[in-house]
């Protein structure tokens, strides 16, 4: 059995983290090195570890997360204007192996860095 991911850690309260959404089927915390003034990981609770590991089986779930990702956007202020990231694989960026989608906002995208 592999060890549980940070965030699952997270979803089970065994380290500390800035939580700002829980449902049945996902969490948001906010970014512990925030990249935008308003950096948010959503985080599904089934431990995928990226999105290409994702099947038909979860569609409903990635579903959810759009959804509930624009609800978080509004809540904080940037439903107007947010960007989604998704980094797969270690060539993209992903250094957290446990699928997230990154909420950023508050900053015009012209300023916001391409890497972010
Ligand atoms: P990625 O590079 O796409 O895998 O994103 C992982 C993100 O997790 C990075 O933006 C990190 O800043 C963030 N992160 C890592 N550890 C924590 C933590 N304990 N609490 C909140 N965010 C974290």
């Amino acid at each position: 059995m592999p060890p549980p991911s940070l965030f699952t850690r997270i979803i089970r309260r065994e380290l500390p983290a800035d939580i700002l959404h829980e449902d049945d089927h996902c969490i948001a915390i906010r970014d512990i090195n925030p990249r935008a003034p308003v950096h948010i990981l959503l985080i599904p609770k089934p431990e995928i570890p990226r999105l290409a590991d994702a099947t038909p089986d979860h569609q409903k779930l990635l579903g959810h997360l759009l959804l509930t990702a624009s609800q978080i956007a509004q809540q904080h202020g940037i439903g107007d204007a947010f960007r989604l990231i998704i980094n797969n694989g270690e060539g993209a960026g992903q250094t957290v192996f446990h699928l997230h989608l990154h909420i950023l906002g508050g900053q015009k995208t012209s300023e916001a860095s391409l890497g972010f």
